[in-house]
């Protein structure tokens, strides 16, 4: 698999970019701003993008979907639940985070254990409420995006409209914890961790 991180925005989001090296499709995922900064990025790996997969609604995780959109006819795809929140530029905060508003309609609606394949590559789907209603984490081979559920050292924040703290401390140790603890996971912000590390220093969520 080919795979690369980029910083974007403002908010310092996450945007990843997972390919196939068999077929070079690429999948885009949370291309939050930015757009030049990704498009570029393609270009230098040379990796056609076929689709975004968005972590959750919010608008620092979605800032460049449209130009993308535009330029390479890609389809959107999010949870079901974070449908409404991405064509609603109050709840996605685009009218509050940036003067532009976003409404965006997604092409795809998943669903929990989803499986979508590209190319030689497998994104499996796993439904993980807490930060927002219908926030997902993507599992690809051994790695893990996981938005802003899990973080390096913390968890998202559970205080907009449709986050629970005991959903997002019930999605990170019965779904994301029953993987691999050598499961490398790129979160939604700052630093990759593991699955390992987490459990053992993750001062919400550890286990022992
Ligand atoms: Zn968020
Ligand atoms: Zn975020």
């Amino acid at each position: 698999m080919i795979f690369e991180a980029l910083e974007v925005g403002i908010y310092g989001a996450n945007c990843y970019i997972a390919a196939s090296e068999v077929t070079r499709e690429a999948a885009i995922i949370d291309p939050g701003a930015d757009f030049n900064k990704i498009d570029s990025k393609l270009n230098e790996l040379k990796v056609t993008p076929k689709i975004i997969i968005l972590t959750h609604c919010h608008g620092d995780h979605i800032g460049a979907v449209e130009d993308l959109v535009d330029k390479y006819g890609l389809k959107v795809y999010i949870h079901r639940e974070d449908a409404e929140g991405l064509k609603d530029s109050g709840m996605n905060f685009t009218k509050s985070m940036f003067r532009k508003e976003i409404s965006i309609k997604a092409d795809v609606l998943l669903e929990d254990g989803d499986q979508i394949n590209l190319g030689d590559l497998k994104f499996e789907i796993i439904h993980t409420p807490g930060h927002t209603k219908g926030g997902i984490c993507i599992k690809a081979g051994n790695i893990m995006m996981t938005g802003d559920t899990l973080f390096r050292r913390s968890i998202g924040r559970t205080d907009f409209p449709g986050g629970s703290y005991d959903e997002i401390i019930s999605s990170i140790k019965d779904k994301i914890f029953k993987y691999d603890d050598d499961t490398v996971i790129y979160p939604g912000h700052m630093s990759p961790s593991t699955i390992k590390e987490e459990k053992l220093l993750n001062p919400f969520v550890k286990t022992r």
